[in-house]
């Protein structure tokens, strides 16, 4: 089936979902028009704000994304979402009624959300996840947030594409804190400490503060101490304190030229997969490799010569 990149794009600027659903799917399928659609996609591009929102299971990101949704579209701006489960083999909304209170704005023409998961693509959602950020920016939504779902090195690479990182935690989730230490605590902007309706919140907290006070390590630029914020995201309580310190954070990225930083640190990493994701293919659908493989084994070639070439044919 044909499809034309550039009406596509002009009826996703136009604010038509299907179309930005479409142009997701056919980033995260890696089909053969992505240059294309990159290309018509990039100087719309810049605009946006990025949220990342990760945590361990059961902590209530939906719950808080659904809050946050609600909180953001009260001052008038679009919100995407993009619900990330690298552990996942369904994409395309097929957990969308799991994952997100979709109920709450499902006819809301000003949100989109969607899943995301590429099982068994190595480097699939590295590649698409950006790419899925563009398309969402071009079509004018104000605030795209990335929701990743578990903890583990996926979510640290990915909600590297926000301007903003909230981490949320909860209270007698004895991995919590385990997990912040494990290295979500370098990423966080933001601490959320949700379920404060709960037991042992307020001593959560404390830890994190303390956590905190004594220093992150490996801090180079300006420094920006992360706030704890307390929420109960199931009755909305604390989630207005929570759009103050995104804002503020916002602000201080500015101020310090730092949101330019992190911008770059994007697009480093886009082009990375991007890059990679070319290198792969040519592995895959060549037969270059095995034949530099068959002269190596041979010994007619060096290996550093083969990969030379390999890189550089
Ligand atoms: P996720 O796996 O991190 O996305 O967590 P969910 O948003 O699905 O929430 C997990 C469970 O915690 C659900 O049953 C929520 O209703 C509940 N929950 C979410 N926020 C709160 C809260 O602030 N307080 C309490 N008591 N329960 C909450």
């Amino acid at each position: 089936m044909p499809i034309d990149v550039t009406a596509l794009v002009e009826q996703a600027r136009a604010g038509q979902p299907l179309a930005v659903a479409r142009l997701i799917s056919l980033v995260e399928e890696a089909s053969p028009h992505l240059r294309s659609i990159v290309t018509a996609l990039a100087p719309l591009t810049g605009r946006a704000r990025v949220l990342g929102l990760t945590g361990p299971p059961g902590v209530g990101k939906s719950t808080a994304t659904s809050a946050l949704i609600t909180a953001l579209r009260a001052r008038g701006q679009r919100i995407g979402v993009l619900a990330i489960d690298p552990s996942s083999p369904f994409s395309g909304g097929a957990l969308l009624g799991d994952r997100i209170r979709m109920h709450d704005h499902a006819t809301d023409p000003d949100v989109f959300i969607r899943s995301m998961a590429t099982r068994g693509q190595l480097g699939g959602l590295a590649l698409a996840t950006p790419q899925a950020v563009r398309v969402l920016d071009a079509a004018g939504y104000d605030v795209i947030l990335i929701e990743t779902v578990g903890v583990g090195q996926s979510e640290v690479d990915i909600v590297s594409l926000a301007d903003t990182t909230l981490v949320l935690l909860a209270p007698g989730l004895g991995d919590g804190i385990q997990a912040a230490k494990a290295g979500i605590l370098e990423i966080a902007d933001i601490f959320v400490v949700n379920k404060s309706d709960r037991p042992g919140a307020d001593q959560t907290a404390r830890d994190l503060t303390h956590m905190i006070s004594l220093g992150r390590k490996e801090i180079t630029g300006p420094r920006w101490r992360p706030p704890v914020i307390s929420t109960i995201a199931a009755t909305h309580t604390g989630i207005d304190d929570l759009v103050s310190a995104i804002d503020t954070h916002h602000a201080w990225l500015t101020t310090h030229a730092e949101l330019d930083a992190r911008r770059t640190h994007r697009a480093a990493a886009e082009i990375e997969a991007l890059a990679l994701a070319t290198l792969r293919s040519r592995l895959t659908e060549t037969n270059t490799l095995p034949n530099l493989a068959e002269q190596v084994a041979a010994g007619d070639l060096d290996p550093y010569t083969a990969a030379d070439h390999l890189i550089n044919p």
